[in-house]
């Protein structure tokens, strides 16, 4: 028998009906053995891909003979069509049992308590200034700020402390080089207050809260980097009085229901100048020439030195170019490290300059 397909090979027996549905037979189960989304994968390459003994097959059908063609073109077409199907099918099953399985594992419980990660505390003189402007700013005083750098002539000299002045040499003062341009990082925050008298209208209320340098060595009672609070008042009729007023006040916030003395002393800008001191918040006085109970705090002594202040003297405030005829002021500076330490009872100064986390969680809700 010869034909012009004489020389063609024999018909691949994969191309036969029952070859046919044992390829659509193992697809079908090969997807239904799929759990996951990635053994569907592999199972779908292998029995659709270019590779799978269905796409071969389809391959093959344009070697046959013309009059099988289209029953064989027939039969593989259904078969690819049953298997995409059925991969189509099971791929939809899985998907939806993955994202069931997903939703189960993520499923967040709104109602448990919150676990916050580790966070940072506001430093406890940075709580504390926060509070101070909040006491001054509610009598209705402004926070005012200055420049760390500072002129010499701001920081010493308009406030009287002149060259020779023995204040001026006692304060360890650190300089900003070059030398000749006369610039000092500030050693108290008067400078704040005088430039609030240069800058603003009469009457003057401001508290001037920031840090301040100088060259001392880091020990439990020093910091070469503290911070004061420095407040003046400059109206027509300021008196002593009103001082005290204003730092009863002050201290009943700080350290709630608490005496203070008053002592003569000597500042250089103002005049009369006292010094304030607390009642001591251990023993109350109590280890006064009581030598059973003596007081660390105090060194038995009943009262603890807490800040300076005064009466402006007129040559500040006639620097300033105010008429001293007819306004007065009262100034005064407190440490607030030292406040801070009073206030919280911390011991070592140097607690404050380590940026622990610890020491600044275990006091800011004092200090808040
Ligand atoms: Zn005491």
């Amino acid at each position: 028998m010869t034909s012009p397909n004489d020389n063609e090979p024999a018909p691949p027996a994969a191309l036969d009906a029952a070859s046919v549905e044992r390829l659509v037979a193992e697809a079908e189960a090969a997807f239904a053995a799929a759990g996951s989304t990635a053994e569907l994968k592999a199972a779908r390459i292998a029995h659709t891909g270019d590779r799978s003994a269905l796409a071969l097959a389809n391959r093959e059908i344009g070697s046959l003979p013309p009059a099988d063609r289209k029953d064989a073109g027939r039969r593989i077409g259904q078969a690819r069509g049953r298997v995409n199907a059925a991969l189509a099918s099971r791929e939809a099953e899985i998907v939806e049992t993955e994202l069931a399985q997903r939703l189960a594992d993520e499923r967040v419980d709104v109602t448990l308590p919150v676990e916050l990660g580790p966070q940072g505390a506001a430093h406890p003189v940075t709580a504390l200034i926060d509070k101070i402007a909040d006491v001054f700013v509610a009598m209705g005083w402004e926070i005012a700020e200055g420049p760390e750098v500072e002129s010499e002539w701001m920081n010493f000299d308009a406030l009287n402390l002149h060259p020779d002045h023995p204040a001026r040499a006692e304060q360890d003062t650190l300089f900003v080089e070059p030398r000749d341009r006369s610039l000092v990082l500030r050693t108290h925050t008067s400078p704040v207050q005088l430039r609030a008298l240069l800058e603003r209208p009469l009457p003057v209320y401001v508290v001037a809260p920031g840090k301040v340098y100088r060259a001392d060595e880091l020990d439990a009672t020093h910091l070469p980097v503290f911070h004061q609070v420095e407040g003046l008042v400059v109206d027509e009729g300021i008196t002593l009085g009103h001082l005290m007023g204003a730092l009863e006040h002050f201290a009943r916030e700080m350290f709630g229901d608490i005496r203070l003395r008053w002592r003569p002393d000597y500042f250089p800008f103002t005049e009369p100048s006292v010094e304030v001191d607390l009642e001591c918040f251990v023993c109350h006085g109590e280890s006064v020439g009581n030598p059973d109970r003596p007081c660390r705090t105090c060194r038995s002594e009943g009262w603890i030195e807490w800040g300076g202040s005064g009466v402006v003297n007129p040559r500040v405030l006639a620097a300033a170019g105010v008429d001293t005829d007819r306004y007065t002021g009262f100034a005064f500076g407190m440490g607030i490290e030292r406040t801070l330490m009073f206030r919280n009872g911390v011991e070592d100064m140097r607690d404050m300059a380590e940026g622990d986390v610890r020491f600044s969680r275990s006091l800011v809700g004092e200090a808040r």
